[in-house]
């Protein structure tokens, strides 16, 4: 069975420290790390100082080795990790001579993928741990944390337990319709309740989303407005990586910087302005598209140019998303022509401007990032499970005061928990698995 091969992965990050960390994970971990120490080891959590031989017997390294006996450990299988010298080319050999004696290297996350398969952990908690890694913010750190506990999934455990009661009464008039007398306004309660529960997770989950993933900002604005120069300034300022997102269309380039603690995600959209060209009009609502579903949008204007048609085009695009106006290039006029009392001046290459500008931005995404009771829910994955649940419930319902026979009713219903399963991972498809197991990183 593929499940049982041990594999074995560098569990530290890639480059020189202290120390280094392999693990691996399988029925054969601790047979395969003993036939390269002076000395075997047996028992479990402890920890070990031994000689670390390659296959030709010379000696690799000193190391310390732990062993975690079946089912008492991260994977549920026996496991063992070998903390050496944290060289890139000891740390290598380790790994080589683990492989060479049998392990295979593992792929992406599937230490934790056997934890899932192993029953330790369910899938919402895998996610978890992929979070607390990604976390970038102190609050996502602690959601993950919390995720990771079981937050969450008791919740939606207790969601569960409510649709099964639901269900269970439903199934009973259904069998027994001649004997029992169901009341319809408890069952009616109940749903509602129910209802009333999941949408107001729904709702708050967007803050938890936000935090886990960032606040989403775009920089539109007619070519040459200075839109590369603002975000290259923003994301120099502030020490930020700049990816290039491979794949996208044109040049939307993306960076992630911190203003005042919050976790902004930047992309700068292509050049916007009116067009003819039926190709390049379809690109520009794609962008726009995309532009609305941002968070916050800075509305770049030219402050020599002044409000032109092709401004006045891309503002009736824009105007009802949380926006930003802001002149650029102040360092070249005398005299801004104004649009709004909120209008912020900058010059992107002078740096002029910048810190009044974060600071609007940190206004504009106050109501996101606001303290308050927090949404546990930390994926787009989770969302996407309780909205479809609650469809289902909704459905359930409606057929119910339509007076819908209870047979028919508890279709939706079944729906709904067997999503509310998918969401925990007791249903789980490979691909859907492998998909999300893929985003860790090896060793992990
Ligand atoms: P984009 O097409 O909107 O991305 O615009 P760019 O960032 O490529 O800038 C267009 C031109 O305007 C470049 O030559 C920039 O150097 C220049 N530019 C951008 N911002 C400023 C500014 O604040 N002051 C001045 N003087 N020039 C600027």
């Amino acid at each position: 069975m593929r499940l049982r091969d041990t594999i074995v992965a560098i569990a530290s990050p890639h480059g020189t420290g202290a120390i280094s960390v392999v693990r691996l994970s399988g029925d054969e971990a601790l047979q395969i790390v003993n036939r390269f120490l002076n000395k075997p080891i047996s028992r479990p959590r402890y920890v070990h100082h031994r000689e670390l031989f390659d296959t030709s017997g010379s000696l690799v390294d000193e190391v310390l080795v732990v062993y975690y006996k079946a089912p008492k450990s991260y994977t549920g299988e026996d496991m063992v990790e070998i903390y050496c010298h944290g060289g890139i080319l000891v740390t290598q050999k380790v790994l080589d001579v683990m492989l060479a004696g049998g392990a295979r290297l593992a792929k992406n996350g599937e230490f934790t993928k056997r934890a899932f398969l192993n029953g330790k952990i369910d899938l919402v908690k895998a996610e978890a741990v992929l979070q607390v890694i990604e976390a970038k913010s102190e609050k996502a750190l602690k959601l993950a944390l919390d995720n990771l506990k079981g937050k969450l999934s008791e919740e939606i455990e207790f969601f569960r337990r409510k649709l099964l009661d639901i269900l269970a009464k439903i199934e009973v008039s259904i069998d027994y319709s001649d004997d029992v007398i169901v009341d319809d306004s408890e069952i009616r309660h109940d749903i509602v309740s129910l209802l009333e529960m999941l949408r107001s997770k729904i709702e708050m989950a967007g803050k938890g989303l936000h935090l886990s993933t960032g606040v989403t900002l775009a920089i539109v604005g007619k070519p040459n407005t200075g839109k590369s120069t603002l975000l290259n300034r923003l994301l120099n300022e502030d020490r930020a990586i700049v990816t290039d997102i491979p794949g996208t269309t044109r040049d939307v380039i993306r960076g992630e910087i911190k203003i005042g603690g919050v976790h902004f995600v930047i992309s700068d959209t292509a050049g916007v302005r009116e067009t003819e060209d039926v190709i390049e009009k379809i690109g520009i609502e794609r962008t726009l598209r995309e532009v609305q579903k941002s968070d916050v949008v800075i509305f770049l204007l030219d402050a020599t140019t002044g409000f032109t048609e092709d401004d006045q085009y891309i503002y009736e695009l824009i105007k009802e998303t949380n926006h930003v106006v802001v002149w650029n290039k102040v360092d070249l006029a005398s005299n801004v022509q104004r649009i709004g009392e909120d209008d912020v001046l900058i010059s992107a290459k002078t740096g002029e401007g910048l810190r009044a500008l974060e600071q609007k931005l940190l206004e504009k995404v106050r109501l996101i990032v606001e303290e308050g009771e927090l949404s546990h829910v930390t994926s787009k994955r989770q969302l996407e499970y309780l909205k479809r649940v609650y469809a289902n419930i909704s459905n359930a319902y409606d057929q119910f005061k339509k007076g819908y026979p209870f047979d028919v009713i508890s279709i939706d219903l079944r729906k709904a928990l067997e999503e509310f399963d998918e969401l925990l991972g007791r249903n789980y498809m490979e691909d859907l698995i492998d998909t999300i197991f893929s985003n860790f990183c090896v060793g992990k």
